[in-house]
């Protein structure tokens, strides 16, 4: 009887979560159901994103969390209009009410850059080897304002100046292959903020980097987004970079969000067993571990398993294989998301156990 009772209790508090058809209204970005198939022709079609929802604010930073393979990059991709013509997309991605999936191509000029703009893993290979940093960074000012070239350069030289760049003028002048690489990232960084975009996305910019010039390019982009009011999606396999940085954090694994909410709240409480798993390889979260322990020879944690390859046809939940939560129920069927607080979403049949 009393298991009864405590069974119809959970029921009666799955039933009453809110349903998630789709974000909030007043956001800068709006995805919703966004599902991605790269089809190359007498290839298997691999489901890169599968019904993604997602809202971004203005000045927003969301960090987008995930391990190889779980789908950041379409993503991205997705948003500005860069997926390959084998990419098969359902849903919409609504930036500042227009439909960026029924975009024309000639269109797309006048919206990166100027209203959504990207900051790639490796901006060294973005820029041209053979322009000098002032001139790529005035180009994207050229593309969007035609005016006179004083005022370009004057404009220019602030954006290298607000990305770090103290000596702008050395800088201005100089081909790729003269600066370091801390400086094409900061390069980079004026780039993509030069025409102050409304949204501006990092795909794992700071991956190539040691831990000192992160910080140091992390910071940069941080204010900048709080100069400019740019919101900024943030990609990156390492949930260590988002604390202290992105204001919100959605967990990716195999094309879906499987875990959104307030960072600080999620780390301090995941409920989605692979987020759980994620944040374990945190060294700080582990007690006595870090350095030392990779010092002296000790295994470092792993989740056990891997993505596996994605299948269309899967019934269940994908990460169920790797999950130390499973129960029958996570192989026969994927869980839909459920808000079990408000910020905060999972899909899970077991969140929080
Ligand atoms: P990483 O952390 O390694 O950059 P990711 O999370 O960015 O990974 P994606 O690059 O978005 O992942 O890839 C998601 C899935 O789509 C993977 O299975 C990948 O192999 C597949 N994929 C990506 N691009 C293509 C493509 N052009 N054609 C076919 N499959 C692709
Ligand atoms: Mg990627």
């Amino acid at each position: 009887m009393l298991y009864l009772q405590s069974g119809w209790g959970i029921f009666a508090l799955v039933s009453t979560l809110d349903a998630i058809p789709c974000p909030c209204a007043s956001a800068l970005l709006q995805v919703c159901g966004l599902t991605v198939t790269y089809a190359p022709r007498g290839e298997r079609p691999v489901p890169a994103l599968r019904g993604i929802n997602l809202d971004v604010a203005p000045g927003e930073i969301v960090g987008i969390l995930g391990e190889s393979g779980s789908g950041k990059s379409t993503l991205a991709l997705s948003l500005l209009g860069l997926l390959p013509a084998s990419a098969q997309v359902e849903g919409s991605v609504l930036l500042e009410d227009e439909d960026l999936t029924k975009t024309a191509d000639s269109r797309w000029a006048a919206i990166r850059g100027a209203k959504i703009a990207m900051i790639f893993q490796e901006p060294g290979l973005s820029l041209s080897p053979v322009m000098r940093a002032g001139d790529q960074v005035g180009e994207v000012i050229r593309a969007h304002r035609p005016g006179a070239r004083k005022q370009r350069d004057q404009e220019v030289e602030v954006a290298l100046k607000d990305a770090g760049l103290t000596e702008s003028g050395r800088i201005y002048k100089a081909y790729p292959h003269q600066l370091s690489g801390g400086e094409l990232h900061r390069v980079a960084i004026a780039q993509a903020l030069v025409c102050r975009p409304a949204l501006v996305i990092a795909d794992e910019p700071t991956r190539s980097l040691d831990v000192t010039l992160q910080a140091e390019i992390q910071n940069a982009l941080r204010d900048m987004n709080r100069k400019q009011g740019s919101a900024l999606i943030f990609i990156t396999h390492n949930p260590a970079l988002l604390t202290g940085f992105a204001d919100r954090v959605l967990v990716m694994y195999a094309g879906r969000i499987v875990e959104a909410g307030p960072v600080a709240q999620v780390y301090r409480r995941p409920l989605h067993p692979y987020t759980r798993g994620l944040l374990q390889l945190v060294p700080e979260r582990r007690e006595g571990a870090g350095l030392a322990s990779v010092l002296t020879g000790n295994r470092l944690p792993v989740i056990p398993g891997h993505l596996g390859d994605l299948d269309s046809s899967a019934q269940g939940c994908a990460f169920e294989p790797r999950c130390a939560a499973r129960t029958a129920r996570c192989q026969a069927e994927a869980p839909e998301e459920v808000a079990p607080e408000p910020g905060r979403r999972v899909s899970c049949f077991n969140y929080g156990k």
